[in-house]
């Protein structure tokens, strides 16, 4: 099995003074037992991979053009960030599904784009809460995970984040039987499609992950790790949701 993830979106947050978390969050967690990645905003990128270069944690972008280059003001390509040393872009969060109009459609091509530059697609997928309270819930799971998720996927190059829309950012969380009936739903769609390497697939869930809730999460099957916003800002928040994730074992 791959090993777990704990994964940190800092979204527009961040200054040069932020790195100082990254070497608090490598100095915690010298030889971690699961992966670690923190995806800082692009301005970051490269000073975060250079300092990370030589220490277990991974830096990662928070979205990619799907082109490699071209006339796209203000947009960023996978093989960019590739060059600036990162290991990973997340894809299709619902922030730019919601801000930036992001389709399925749009989101697969990112995805292509990053395996195409050597990069792990963190793949982001959620139900609004209308979705939920409609009991639509794993049918909009499904056509997602379908429609964002490229032909190209394996277990080396992708990692499938479940973010239900109504608990990022809000402190609202699923409840366990909630989680565990959309990761398995996950799991076995994803076996269906691309059979033996969807078992190594990681899985994570995200959406208000904290200090106090990771354990009861990290316990629940089928979940391989978490992408966590909020609480991935500071070393002191973070640092514990790793250790509960190698707790998990
Ligand atoms: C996220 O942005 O991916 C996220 C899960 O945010 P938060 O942990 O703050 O809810």
């Amino acid at each position: 099995m791959t090993r777990k993830l704990a994964a940190g979106n800092w979204k527009m947050n961040g200054t040069r003074e932020a790195l100082d978390e990254l070497q608090a969050m490598t100095s915690a967690h010298p030889e971690p037992r699961v992966d670690i990645l923190i995806c800082p905003p692009a301005t970051l990128l490269l000073q975060a991979a250079a300092l990370s270069a030589d220490t277990p944690l991974w830096i990662g972008a928070q979205d990619c053009h799907s082109a490699a280059s071209g006339a796209h003001t203000g947009d960023i390509s996978a093989p960019m960030i590739a060059d600036a040393g990162a290991h990973a872009v997340i894809v299709g969060h619902s922030e730019r599904r919601q801000d930036h109009g992001e389709t399925d459609e749009d989101v697969c091509a990112k995805a292509s784009a990053a395996h195409a530059a050597g990069l792990v697609a963190i793949i982001c997928l959620g139900e609004t809460l209308a979705e939920r309270d409609a009991g639509r819930t794993l049918d909009v799971i499904g056509a997602q995970l379908a429609g964002s998720t490229p032909d190209s996927a394996d277990a080396a190059n992708t990692v499938i984040a479940y973010e239900p829309v109504w608990a990022i950012g809000t402190g609202k969380v699923p409840d366990i039987a909630q989680i565990s009936e959309v990761h398995d739903f996950m799991r076995e769609n994803l076996t269906t499609r691309f059979g033996a390497t969807a078992a190594n697939i990681r899985l994570l869930y995200g959406g208000s992950v904290k200090p106090a809730n990771a354990a009861e999460i990290f316990a629940v099957g089928n979940v391989d790790g978490a992408l966590v916003g909020g609480a991935s800002l500071s070393a002191a928040d973070f640092s514990p949701i790793i250790t509960a994730l190698e707790a998990a074992g």
